[in-house]
């Protein structure tokens, strides 16, 4: 039986059997510690116009920073006609059902969705929409979009990244992966205007699930690594750091700038600390012609001083560049893919380590959303929303 055809029956059926539902987590933004489980119409393949429809039962979902500032209320909006938004932008899951027009995908593959989908200004209708210009950005699981902590989600294949089955493992990590990806690639891309760029010394700011990533994208592509870390070696973070032959630095021992002394100064530097005094700190730690990437969404309003002549005078003489990264489109996850394939060959079972805190269920919301607040030493929380 043509599945596309028994959801399509569904829908048109005169005799009004009741629509079939499904849970999903969600919350109502504006509202803090709302996180609930809502019951949600099961989505349709058809919901997708042109027979481009993917039907996903989604398998895993990943936390991070920007869940928790959305259970907090301090970011995140609704989609239009709904008081709640469903959590969850890292997603990982396997198709059910395509549409008539699929060519790409067939049901059993395992998938991956990506978040931002296409506004109105020129770089979305270039398919770049992690490079749009309007004030308001569509993301599912984040703003104006539900999410993909859910039992079921459905998309257009366009937004839908094929994992190959040996990576189903590690598969959920590769949302936050591309964020890594896109803010690497972008350095690679400004650096063309150096006609000839080959990046030695790279650091990493921040430890957590992001640098660590950055760590492994930066290893893997031949870089010496040094992280930056505010707690005291050993701990897992640390290992982690070790395993992929990288440094790891712990700023209470030692501080940036004596550590760019020691091991820098740097050609690549990615900020992932959540802490935007580093950035100015990073600043100073390039190399001549170095790029500083910056990653962390900020959402304070903190203020320091700092020796404004001296950075600017470092920036115009060695001709520095430093670049703001944030999402990631398709072309970022189809390198991530790539990436965390490389990883699992030349560092085999490091990727799975990060998975430190799994919660079983959605209805085990509760303890998931304490598990990303209080969690201690959590790399990845994330949520194995059914099996297979
Ligand atoms: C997500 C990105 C998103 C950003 C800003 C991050 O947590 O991973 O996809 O663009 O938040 O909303
Ligand atoms: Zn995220």
């Amino acid at each position: 039986m043509n599945p596309t055809l028994t959801a399509h029956a569904r829908k048109k059926d005169p005799a009004g059997l009741p629509a079939e539902t499904m849970k999903a987590v969600a919350v109502f933004p504006g509202k803090p510690g709302s996180i609930h489980l809502a019951e949600l119409p099961k989505p349709m393949i058809d919901d997708i116009p042109n027979g481009r429809g993917v039907l996903v039962k989604v398998l895993r979902v990943g936390l991070d920073g920007t869940d928790k500032e959305i259970n907090a209320a301090e970011y995140g909006a609704a989609p239009p006609g709904y008081d709640f938004l469903v959590v969850g932008h890292e997603s990982f899951g396997r198709v059910e059902e395509v549409g008539p027009n699929v060519t790409e995908l067939v049901p059993g593959d395992y998938v991956v969705a990506t978040v931002r989908r296409p506004g109105h200004s020129i770089y979305d209708v270039i398919g770049t929409n992690d490079m749009t210009t309007d004030d308001v950005y569509y993301e599912r699981g984040i703003n104006l979009r539900h999410g993909y902590l859910a039992e079921y989600y459905v998309d257009d294949v366009e937004f839908v990244v094929k994992i190959p089955q040996g990576l189903k493992e590690v598969g959920v990590l590769l949302e936050p992966t591309t964020v890594v990806e896109k803010g690497i690639a972008q350095a690679y891309e400004i650096q063309r205007r150096l006609r000839v760029w080959r990046p030695r010394k790279a650091a990493v700011m921040g430890a957590g699930t992001i640098g660590l990533l950055a760590a492994m994208a930066l290893r893997i592509r031949g870089l010496e690594v040094t992280v930056f870390g505010l707690d005291r070696r050993p701990y897992l973070n640390s290992d982690l750091i070790e395993a992929l032959g990288a440094r790891y630095v712990s700023t209470m021992d030692l501080s940036v700038a004596g550590a760019t002394g020691r091991y820098g100064p740097f050609d690549l530097i990615f900020e992932a600390t959540g802490y935007s005094p580093i950035v100015f700190e990073s600043m100073q730690a390039l190399a001549k012609n170095g790029i500083l990437v910056l990653s962390s969404v900020t959402g304070g309003d903190r203020t320091i001083e700092v020796p404004s002549d001296r950075i600017n005078l470092d920036f115009v003489l060695g001709n520095r560049v430093m670049v703001g990264t944030v999402n990631a489109n398709r072309e970022y996850f189809e390198i991530g893919v790539r990436d965390l394939a490389t990883c699992e060959a030349e560092y085999p079972g490091w990727l799975p380590r990060l998975l430190t805190h799994p919660v079983d269920g959605l209805e085990n919301y509760g303890q998931l959303f304490e598990l990303l607040t209080m969690g201690k030493g959590a790399v990845k929380v994330y949520c194995r929303v059914a099996e297979e």
